[in-house]
């Protein structure tokens, strides 16, 4: 069933430890697209200026990534990003935003996409998170990202956008800044009253939490020894849960456990390169044989 995926679109640049990259392609929408496409068809809505070049868009359309929602404004430029991690390569800093074409991004989706039943809203203001849901009034399964930013500058949208989504995804720091509570497990389930049906608390390499009304549980990372460049494992994430949820059409507890299973092994692949350079390299089949590796991990 396909997926649509509302968010940023980037050019990032990249310092690590011991390695930089500059200007490379990167944005919320592009990991959670191209990590869904594993699964499902994915439509992926966005904006980027003049600079974006064109063989970013030939390698999404390459994967069942429709780019009919990717405008192209002329006269402006593509949202820039450039992060900083830490020695421990979990904590990042962000040096500098330009916000450029996002600007004034108000996605109008092409009339197919409104009828799609499974919808992401990626990391974006949540006023226009919101014109979004106004679009898919069909969309039966509403997801959405958020961040420290719209926590502390957007609260009162972020409260109504929380009644109107199904499940909100979000890092561990995120949930306790929007709770005040310090104690995740009290926190996951305070952001849930809020509104969501689940909430996803994502805890970088220590894994990622689940709460709904009835279950609570922790899924650990994938225990990768080869991580180059975290960026984009969250999205990653949520492309990888999404799209497998898309795929089965179902959003029963058991789906949903190992749709946060694929989330997790796709964000694994994700930190294994710069950029989307480690996903270009591997197939659905790699995904499948990672979770017979995680599955054997957690079987006791
Ligand atoms: P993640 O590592 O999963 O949190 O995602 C990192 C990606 O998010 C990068 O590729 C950035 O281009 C993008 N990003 C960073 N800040 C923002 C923002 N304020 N709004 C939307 N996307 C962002």
């Amino acid at each position: 069933m396909p997926l649509v995926v509302v968010g940023s679109v980037a050019l990032d640049s990249v310092r690590t430890p011991t390695e930089s990259r500059d200007n490379v392609l990167g944005g919320s929408a592009t990991y959670f697209a191209y990590a869904a496409s594993f699964f499902t068809p994915v439509h992926l809505v966005s904006a980027v200026g003049e600079d974006w070049p064109a063989e970013h868009t030939r390698l999404l359309a390459a994967r069942q990534i429709d780019t009919t929602g990717l405008q192209v404004v002329p006269g402006a430029k593509t949202f820039r990003w450039t992060g900083k991690y830490l020695p421990n390569m979990n904590d990042r800093e962000t040096l500098d935003v330009q916000l450029n074409v996002f600007d004034r991004f108000d996605p109008v989706l092409p009339e197919e996409v409104t009828r799609c039943r499974y919808l992401f809203l990626a990391n974006g203001p949540p006023a226009i998170q919101m014109r979004v849901l106004d679009q898919c009034k069909g969309a039966d399964l509403r997801v959405a990202d958020t961040m420290d930013l719209y926590i502390r500058g957007a609260a009162d949208e972020l409260a109504e956008l929380l009644r109107r989504i199904d499940g909100l995804v979000l890092n561990d720091s995120e949930a306790k800044l929007l709770t005040g509570d310090e104690n995740l497990v009290r926190a996951g389930h305070k952001v849930r009253e809020m509104g969501p049906r689940f909430v996803v608390i994502k805890k970088g390499e220590h894994g990622a939490m689940f709460f709904s009304q009835h279950e609570t549980y922790v899924l650990p990372a994938f225990p990768t020894p080869n991580v180059v460049d975290p960026t984009g494992a969250g999205d990653s994430f949520g492309g990888g849960m999404m799209g497998y949820l898309a795929e089965q059409g179902n959003v029963d507890p058991k789906t949903l456990k190992k749709a946060m299973a694929y989330g997790t092994l796709a964000a694994s692949f994700t930190v294994e390169a710069f950029s989307l350079d480690r996903l270009q390299q591997i197939q659905r089949a790699d995904l499948d044989r990672r979770m017979e590796e995680y599955k054997r991990m957690l079987s006791f």
